[in-house]
């Protein structure tokens, strides 16, 4: 029996002005001792999520994934700031998951208020 009750995501994410591939994949032992869940591959621009996460870890890895790829599109020169990617990464995306779970209501009430602010 599957734990998987939400269907398969995005097969891409446009993360700022670059398009990123979305593939689930057994992580591999190394990524296992690692604990790695997913990947952020900057330059062939691929994110990879373990395909063996119920559905709670995929969405909170797959949006850490995503988090990487917005903080390298800005931040990718800011020495200071890289050396605390992860610990800034993990910060904004286990916080925006309970921001998103306490307010179920706020995430597509900010999606029409965005749609309605792009130009005609
Ligand atoms: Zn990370």
């Amino acid at each position: 029996m599957s734990r998987r009750k939400v269907p398969v995501g995005p097969k891409s994410l446009t993360i700022g002005p670059f398009v990123y591939s979305v593939d689930l994949k057994w992580p591999g032992e190394e990524s296992i001792k690692a604990n790695h869940a997913g990947q952020c591959r900057y330059f062939p621009c691929e994110i990879v999520v373990s395909e063996d996460l119920n559905d709670q870890r995929r969405g909170e890895v797959l949006l850490h994934e995503a988090l990487h790829g917005i903080f390298y599109n800005s931040l990718k020169h800011n020495r200071q700031v890289n050396a605390n990617e992860e610990t800034i990464v993990d910060a904004f995306g286990l916080g925006l998951i309970a921001l998103m779970r306490a307010n179920p209501d706020f995430m597509p009430y900010l999606a029409k208020l965005i749609a309605l602010s792009e130009p005609k």
